[in-house]
């Protein structure tokens, strides 16, 4: 089975990533699964398909042509991550060392060559059959999981994958952590959040040179959402389509609640104007600097 081309979203939760799957797969040839991958403790979810994961029909058939059983060691439905050891915390934390090409020696990466070539074809297998499937051609990854963005494009030089970078004012992630997490951190500690994962993608992007980088804020996204997804989609190069639309078949995404609310109509949430102190809002935009800066959120 032939890889096909891969873009990925890159952004931490509560950026509007199962928003864009949706507007995105409703093209005719990008295939968006949302913004994870089924986990093996919760496969009584909703698919947007309206279907539970567990009896939705593509995701069966996914789980079959790849394989899945051979991963069951894995939280999710197929590797998230590399599997350099057996033990899940050593693991994840193997992991976490051998990121980002600053820190991963040329010796310590030729320990761990093998295994990523292994994640690699998994990982081409998935995307192929995923496109298969659905009868499409471009597979948009939406894991948000930044290391598997770094073992793709450091184990094929060759390929070029597409980043796209969603950005949401850093006040409005604060207050979504607040208010929708079990435990909520504090403030400080999600905008120390906001600011390392966008710090760790612009780095790999300007790291690896097979990674191309676009940079899209929700903001804009929802103010003009038709001259975004032009921006987008020939980024990716592909022809520019109708995509704010109701959810086209065939759909098997998986994220938030937008999956049940949009309809083709984007609404702006900007909750944080009103419920946030001040003081507060100004603490948010000096701890994510300078990216909120850059990015043009202290503006505002
Ligand atoms: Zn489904």
């Amino acid at each position: 089975m032939n890889s096909p081309p891969i873009s990925f979203v890159a952004c931490p939760s509560y950026q509007g990533a199962t928003l864009l799957s949706l507007i995105l797969n409703n093209h005719s040839e990008l295939a968006a699964l949302g913004d994870t991958l089924p986990e093996r403790q919760h496969m009584d979810y909703f698919c947007s398909c309206g279907e539970r994961i567990e009896n939705c029909d593509f995701w069966t058939e996914l789980a079959r042509v790849t394989g899945a059983e051979a991963y069951a060691l894995e939280a999710t439905l197929l590797p998230l991550r590399p599997r350099l050891v057996h033990h899940e915390l050593t693991n994840k934390l193997l992991n976490r060392l051998v990121h980002g090409d600053r820190f991963i020696s040329r010796s310590a990466y030729g320990l761990v060559a093998g295994r990523f070539e292994q994640y690699q074809s998994t990982f081409d297998l998935f995307a192929g059959a995923v496109c298969d499937l659905l009868g499409k051609k471009h597979f948009i990854d939406g894991t948000k999981y930044l290391h598997r963005l770094f073992v793709l494009a450091k184990t094929r030089p060759e390929r070029t994958i597409n980043c796209i970078h969603l950005l949401r004012d850093p006040r409005g992630f604060v207050l979504s952590c607040k208010n929708n997490l079990p435990e909520p951190g504090d403030l400080k500690k999600s905008a120390r959040e906001w600011r390392q994962y966008h710090y760790r993608t612009l780095q790999l992007c300007t790291e690896l040179p097979n990674i191309r980088h676009l940079s899209v804020r929700y903001e804009d996204l929802c103010d003009s959402p038709t001259e975004q997804i032009q921006r987008i989609l020939g980024f990716i190069g592909v022809r520019d389509e109708e995509l704010l639309t109701a959810p086209r078949l065939p759909h098997h995404i998986i994220g938030n609640r937008m999956l049940r609310e949009f309809h083709g109509a984007i609404e702006k949430d900007e909750k944080w104007r009103r419920v946030l102190e001040q003081r507060e809002q100004a603490e948010i935009l000096r701890l994510t600097s300078p990216y909120a800066d850059v990015f043009r959120y202290s503006e505002i």
